[in-house]
């Protein structure tokens, strides 16, 4: 069962669906004796840039599918700065400013523009070289997300064990995904219990 469970985590892959910006932080997860790290290569960084497709509307479909070897440095680099943003952002301290420049620095290197196209779309369009158009729009949620003052809401996964975020859109939300943690919980009660009874 425990097992079952581990591997289900591992194969499901990172969480999503909370902002964007948790999502990055969420891309490193943790079970019991064993740290996971979605975006430890290429691939990786890959299938959770197809995860986030809709989310990313100013990146090209050619960007998104074929992400560079610097975007995956620049990304995991971002993702440091990103919790320890968001770390600091709950307890409604001010950023470091190592983190706030990186941050800063990211949005700057590869800055929107708007584009109105000969059939009359309006699109944005955001310039910049690789390892700097993804991080950017990557950098802009995070900035989002610590000047929202909805960031002291978020919360940790109840499960002692987990390291994940979440931002609750109701109040009894007490882990990450249920299936996974809440799960796990649950089954960890059980036998604490029936080792009890066994005495
Ligand atoms: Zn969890």
């Amino acid at each position: 069962m425990f097992g079952f469970t581990i591997n289900h985590m591992a194969e499901l892959g990172p969480l999503v669906g909370e902002p964007l910006a948790l999502d990055l932080v969420n891309t490193r997860a943790r079970l019991p004796g064993q740290d996971l790290d979605f975006l430890s290569d290429l691939a990786g960084l890959r299938r959770w840039l197809d995860c986030e497709r809709d989310r990313l509307p100013t990146l090209p479909p050619s960007l998104i599918d074929a992400p560079t070897k610097k975007d995956l440095a620049a990304v995991r680099e971002l993702r440091d700065h990103a919790s320890a943003l968001i770390a600091r952002a709950r307890e409604g301290r001010r950023p470091a400013g190592a983190d706030l420049a990186a941050l800063n620095e990211a949005m700057r290197a590869a800055p929107v523009r708007h584009e109105l196209s000969a059939d009359r779309t309006l699109r944005s369009v955001r310039d910049g070289g690789p390892g700097t158009r993804i991080v950017a729009e990557l950098a802009e949620a995070v900035a989002g997300m610590v000047a929202d003052p909805a960031v002291t809401r978020i919360r940790n996964c109840a499960a002692d064990f987990c390291i994940l975020i979440f931002l609750p859109s109701h109040p009894n939300r007490r882990w990450c995904n249920p299936a996974v943690c809440g799960n796990r919980m649950r089954v960890a009660r059980f036998h604490e219990r029936r080792k009890a009874a066994l005495g």
